[in-house]
């Protein structure tokens, strides 16, 4: 079994979550495995240990579980990029568009320098909005995000493509239809 195949197996699929329709990717096993868990994580780390990055970004919430272990790993710091309302300090913000109303992220505003190369971790790419709104707000702040990386893409739903279209480079392990 290849890394990504052996990932993928430990990748838990639960119909009709959270809507009708929505085949949900639960990563969970992934994190409950520790064989599977270090191989996961292994990906990223070789990925970027030549690349030594200022920082690793990470999305909330399953964004923060994958990048906080690379970024420790590569011995890098970690930024939380949150959900609206949880920072205490001074922030910029997002809005973007989600299938039923809105979403807002927010980072501090010391969280990285101009000029810092950054890589932006999420657990799963679908339309690409919480990738695109993590980029806008590390670019706001100067920092150029080298690439963005997830478990899991969906190329269905778009998300991938467009963000590679916005200069975005991806790696992400797993595709699903
Ligand atoms: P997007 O903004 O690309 O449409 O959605 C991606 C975000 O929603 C990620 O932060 C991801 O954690 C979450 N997400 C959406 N669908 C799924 C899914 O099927 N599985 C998991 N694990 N996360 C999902």
């Amino acid at each position: 079994l290849s890394p990504a195949d052996y990932i993928r197996s430990h990748i838990r699929t639960v119909p009709h979550w959270p809507a009708p329709g929505v085949m949900f990717r639960d990563i969970t096993p992934l994190l409950a495995n520790p064989r599977v868990f270090r191989v996961l994580i292994d990906q990223f780390v070789h990925r970027y240990f030549d690349v030594k990055p200022a920082a690793i970004a990470g999305l909330d919430a399953r964004g923060f579980i994958i990048g906080s272990v690379v970024a420790y790993e590569l011995n890098v710091g970690f930024v939380p990029i949150r959900k609206k309302g949880k920072l205490p300090f001074t922030t910029v913000e997002e809005t973007y568009e989600l299938e039923y109303g809105s979403a807002t992220v927010e980072m501090h505003t010391d969280a990285v320098k101009p000029g810092d190369r950054v890589v932006l971790i999420d657990d799963l790419i679908a339309t690409g909005g919480t990738m695109m709104a993590g980029k806008k707000l590390l670019e706001r702040l100067g920092a150029e995000v080298i690439e963005g990386a997830a478990i899991v893409d969906l190329p269905e739903l778009g998300g991938s493509n467009k963000l590679r279209d916005a200069g975005l480079p991806l790696f992400t392990l797993v595709n699903f239809a």
